[in-house]
């Protein structure tokens, strides 16, 4: 089946000439088609993904293809496709169409990647587990009793279930990392600025970085270094040269200073979670890599701050959710009020609503002080902990979640225990620093473990780099 190789794998193959690019999608297709019950994807474009795929094979002939000729991707239906639905996983955008590309869409394709159809997630990108959608939970493929993390689940298992080679996911908290140490694949959120959020559905603007889901690190490399740049038409998107990625892999580990925070491993750690974090540690120490511990003293404030900060800004963004502008409108309702309300009342979900309560709450006069202005500033002092331990290391390592994969329903009725489970993922988006997560073995229930990777702003190289040969060091052992 050509839906178990990587993209570097079939790439190869189409170049040869041993299949084509509609010979490759055809058997995506046909896997999507026979794993509905995963419930990974909202939309699939079979009849245009193909007449892509024809169009792709004849750029090959003739030698016109670009960089990505042959990747079939999945996109999480928080980013617009030109008269595609976008719904956020939300009823109150059940049947809304994009009117332009995303930039990271058009990139996509002007690289001849193959888009097959948009994927399904938490609603507005609000979650841990998938288990938010309005369009019901995606399951793990691993075991499917279980959830594949959030909110960028859909995209996560299209690529975990081998339904497309890769993905794109949003991570404002972890949303590509906690789902892909989930499923066991990798998933690359890049520093914030790297890649333009133009046609991206607003969560928490100052958090919401894009990225991709892969089965390796080189493939996760290759649709950043394709994804990754200015873009006049997103302001906060960094005008730093993106270098190519490539070049950085199959390279060794030695004199990398790696260190390990304190805090991340203190309790609270799953224990198998902790024994697979460890082995990557002596395998990074025995390759030559120095080992450090270090600390990131404000780090007990993430999740507190993690939360007033980005609940804030997403009731905010979502206030244009008025039942005038776009997508869902309670037709009962007699005037504008009774239409805002009843509107946003039935459009959106239970924990969208417990958001925007609480943004609105941490907003309003007489508490935006004692929470939002004192959030900043604590955001302030997480993120100097970490340009502290960069003067000292190259890379951080640490767990990407405390537990493997948990059942459908364990968490969704706390939901601070749901919050919990981002305690390791959401220092990276308040210090807009880039991450990684890899898979690293998996538990004695035969659940994927992940291990993250933080790097200084802009520094994906060195993520990768270190990601890419934990990564080979794995490979070794199953052959
Ligand atoms: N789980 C986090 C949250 O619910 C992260 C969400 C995200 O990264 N989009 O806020």
């Amino acid at each position: 089946m050509q839906t178990e190789l990587t993209f570097d794998e079939t790439q190869k193959n189409i170049l040869s000439g041993a299949t084509t690019c509609e010979k490759v999608l055809d058997d995506y297709l046909q896997k999507i088609d026979s794993t509905k019950q995963l419930n990974a994807f909202l939309s699939v474009f079979h009849e245009e993904a193909r007449e892509h795929a024809r169009r792709v094979d004849r750029k090959i002939a003739s030698g016109t293809a670009g960089k990505l000729a042959g990747m079939v991707v999945g996109i999480k239906d928080v980013l617009c496709m030109k008269g595609k639905k976008v719904t956020c996983g939300s009823r109150i955008l059940e049947n809304f169409e994009s009117l332009y590309n995303a930039t990271v869409v058009d990139a996509l394709l002007n690289e001849d990647a193959i888009l097959v159809g948009k994927t399904n997630m938490d609603e507005f990108a609000m979650g841990s587990s998938t288990e938010n959608s309005a369009f019901g939970p995606v399951l793990n493929p691993v075991d499917k009793t279980r959830v594949p993390g959030g909110s960028s689940g859909g995209s996560c298992v299209a690529v975990a279930a081998g339904l497309s080679h890769t993905a794109l996911g949003t991570d404002t908290g972890g949303s590509i990392r906690q789902p892909a140490s989930f499923c066991g694949v990798v998933g690359l959120k890049p520093t914030y600025g790297r890649v333009s959020r133009y046609g991206l559905v607003a969560l928490s603007s100052s958090f919401d970085q894009i990225g991709p889901f892969a089965h390796t690190v080189r493939d996760a490399a290759t649709v950043l270094g394709v994804i990754a740049g200015h873009d006049e038409r997103d302001s906060t998107s960094a005008e730093v040269p993106v270098p190519d990625y490539a070049q950085f892999l199959s390279k060794d580990v030695k004199g990398v200073n790696v260190g390990l925070p304190v805090e991340a491993f203190a309790d609270g750690l799953n224990d198998e979670v902790r024994s697979n974090v460890e082995k990557a540690i002596d395998v990074l120490r025995a390759a030559g890599a120095s080992i450090y511990d270090i600390h990131l003293p404000h780090s007990r404030y993430n999740i507190s701050t993690y939360y007033i900060l980005m609940t804030a800004e997403a009731s905010s963004n979502l206030a244009r959710y008025d039942g005038a502008r776009y997508g869902f409108r309670e037709d009962e309702a007699r005037d504008l009020a009774s239409m805002y309300t009843k509107s946003r009342s039935e459009g959106f979900g239970a924990e969208t609503k417990r958001r925007i309560m609480l943004g609105t709450y941490v907003l309003s006069a007489g508490y935006h002080e004692a929470y939002y202005k004192k959030a900043q500033r604590v955001r302030r002092l997480i993120q100097n902990d970490f340009v502290q331990a960069f003067a000292e290391v190259d890379c951080i390592l640490m767990p990407t979640s405390p537990t493997t994969a948990f059942s459908f329903g364990e968490k969704a009725h706390d939901p601070l225990q749901m919050y919990l489970s981002d305690i390791y993922t959401v220092s990276a988006n308040l210090a807009g620093i880039p991450g990684i997560s890899i898979p690293y073995g998996t538990d004695t229930k035969g659940l994927p473990v992940g291990v993250q990777l933080l790097g200084k702003q802009f520094d994906e190289p060195t993520i990768l780099r270190v990601a890419d040969f934990l990564e080979s060091t794995l490979k070794g052992q199953e052959s």
